[in-house]
Order: structure tokens, then sequence, then C-alpha cells
């Protein structure tokens, strides 16, 4: 038996995609706190566009974590078709909270900070443009991963990524399945396939569900876009250097509602416990699939085995349904396992 999230740690949860104030949301970074933890996300990445801040003075031990992070976007090609085009966004999640090296960087572009936030910023010196091509974010990625940070694909069905470009990137750590804000907005939610198609270039590539906060609707209304997406992950502590540890050993699933409670290869078998949901469906990189369906009468299913049928090629990775039409879903899955397994790079 192979545990896949640990076990005996503690769950947390932590939304990797937060606009506040300083750049286009609507709310304060102290006010994003006091609503996350009202939620029980304990640990937020303020990822305010194009410009690093280090908010290490919301952070409590024990009670809640601010991550650091920025959002860069490529879009130079829209000046010439402004809606018709892919635009390209990718959030750098900083390895340490005093990470304020800007990748990729002229104050010209930080359209959102303030002019004593650009001629403050650091960067590393290299400027590679923001066209939406591989060469350029392939580029940018690599320098990103160099400074250090981990590099996450943002909400790619709303950014209209084609599958040519999606799967001629390289370095990424993450990839954004369900972004609140795209689905509030347009119903851009449905990433699955761009998922599966990425994966079989980048078998590694982390699953995330994240809100991408800018709007003031307050919890309830059906435009709030906070506290609609997350990762669960599990660790000793919520400090910074646990969080991001979990992160990149993948200890962790994606959700905008389901949990999952514990995941494990049991032979042939992948094992999985769950708050009810009405589905599971195990995906592989080829047309080999799998599911657990409740009958629309009968209960809901909180414990499945999926047989990993023969020949089956991995990743793998599996989809859990709510009766409300949430979902969960785990990170890629090496399959043979152990053998394909490699760390993730540093
Ligand atoms: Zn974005
Ligand atoms: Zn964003």
């Amino acid at each position: 038996m192979i545990d896949l999230l640990p076990t005996g740690l503690p769950a947390f949860k932590a939304n990797l995609h937060t606009h506040s104030t300083f750049s286009d949301g609507a709310l304060t970074p102290g006010e994003l706190k006091a609503f996350y933890l009202s939620q029980g996300i304990s640990v937020v990445a303020f990822t305010d566009h194009e410009m690093l801040h280090n908010h290490s003075e919301l952070t409590e031990p024990g009670v809640f974590t601010a991550l650091t992070g920025y959002e860069l976007g490529f879009n130079d090609v829209l000046r010439l078709d402004k809606h018709g085009l892919p635009i390209v966004h990718l959030n750098l999640l900083a390895r340490r909270p005093d990470l304020l090296t800007h990748v990729n960087f002229r104050p010209e572009w930080c359209w959102a900070s303030s002019r004593a936030h650009r001629e403050a910023a650091r960067s590393n010196g290299i400027v590679r443009g923001r066209f939406a091509d591989a060469a350029t974010l392939n580029a940018t990625i690599a320098d990103a991963r160099e400074v250090g940070f981990l590099v996450t694909l943002n909400h790619p069905a709303w950014s209209l990524i084609p599958e040519s470009l999606l799967t001629a990137l390289t370095g990424l750590w993450g990839f954004e399945i369900y972004n609140t804000s795209a689905h509030i907005n347009g119903g851009s939610n449905d990433c699955g396939q761009l998922y599966d198609t990425a994966l079989r270039t980048q078998p590694h590539l982390c699953c995330i569900a994240a809100d991408d906060t800018h709007l003031k609707a307050p919890c309830g209304h059906p435009r709030c876009d906070r506290g609609r997406g997350w990762v669960t992950f599990f660790a000793p502590d919520i400090e910074y250097a646990s969080v991001i540890t979990a992160l990149e050993q993948a200890h962790f699933y994606a959700s905008n509602g389901p949990e999952i409670t514990s995941l494990r290869i049991d032979g042939t078998f992948l094992r999985v416990t769950c708050s009810p949901v009405r589905s599971i469906y195990l995906r592989s990189s080829d047309r080999r699939v799998s599911s657990v369906l409740a009958s629309p009468s009968g209960p809901l299913i909180t414990e499945a085995a999926l047989r990993i049928k023969n020949a089956m090629t991995g990743p793998l990775r599996l989809i859990l349904t709510d009766e409300q039409g949430r979902q969960a879903w785990t990170n890629p899955i090496p399959w043979p396992y152990p053998a394909a397994a490699e760390p993730l790079p540093a």
C-alpha cells in the first residue's frame, strides 16, 4: 500500500491566487486575510498583477500565512486583436517570503502599481518581452525557477490557449484546473481536457484550484469570488517553508467542494476515501478510464477502489463530483508506480 497523500499530518487549505488593492482587487490584504480565515483557509498567496509585495506582516504563526507572489501577463499581441488571440497569465509563487526579485521586468508594464513601487522594484535584469509565444514564455519560466519561484499557468480555458502552445511549454509547476473568477464571470471553468493534454508533455504538472479573487461581493452573493477554489495540503504546520515543501512534493489536492481524506495505491487499485460524492472518475493518459458512480436514489460514495486496468498508461488522476456539481481533483499519479516517479525539478 502506497499513500499518495501523507497520513498522520493535519490538512490545511490555501488559496494560491489573490488580487488585493495593491493591483485591481477590491479588498485590502488585511480584509482578505480576515475573510479567508473566516472560511477556514489559513494560507493565502497574494498574487497582485506585475508586482511583488511581501505581506509577512499578516502572518501569525499557527494561524495564518501570507505567501509572496505575483501574476505576469503575456499579451502584447492583443494590441493587434484585442479579443481573438490568446493571453497567457503566469503566477509566480516565491519559495521564501522575502524573495522580491522580479523577472522579465519593465516598470512601464506594471500598470496597476504606484510609481513608488515601480521605482523601488528589484529585478534579475533580464527583459524578454511579453509576447504569448513558447520561446518567450519558456525563457521567462526558466528565469523564474532560477530566481526561486514555482510557476503556475493560470485560467487556461479563459486564456484561449491553443494546444500547440500548451504542449510546447516547459518548466511549469502548476496548472489551474479551476479558477473561481473565470468560472463566475464567463463559465470558463472546464479545463480538464486541457489539463490532460498538458500532462502528456509535463507529466508532473500539479493541479490547482484557486479563486483569482478580485471582487467585493459578500460571501453568499453569486458573484462572490472568494473561498470557492482552493488546494488542501498536508503538512506538519503552516510555516512558510512547510507550505512550500508540501506544494513542491505534491502533498495536496485541488477542490471547490469535496474533501479527499486518503488516497493510496493498493496493488492495481486506487483507493480513495472522501466526503460524500456522486461520482469518481479515474483518468489515464490514454482512453482507458474507470469510474465509480452512485445510483440516482442510492447512497453517495465515501470510499471507492478504482481498478487500474491492464496497460493503462500514466499519469493517472481522479476527479470527484458531489451532489452540487462541485469537484475535487488529484495531482497526477505516475503509473507504473514508482518506476515513472521522478522528483520534481528543483
Ligand atoms: Zn489572470
Ligand atoms: Zn489573477
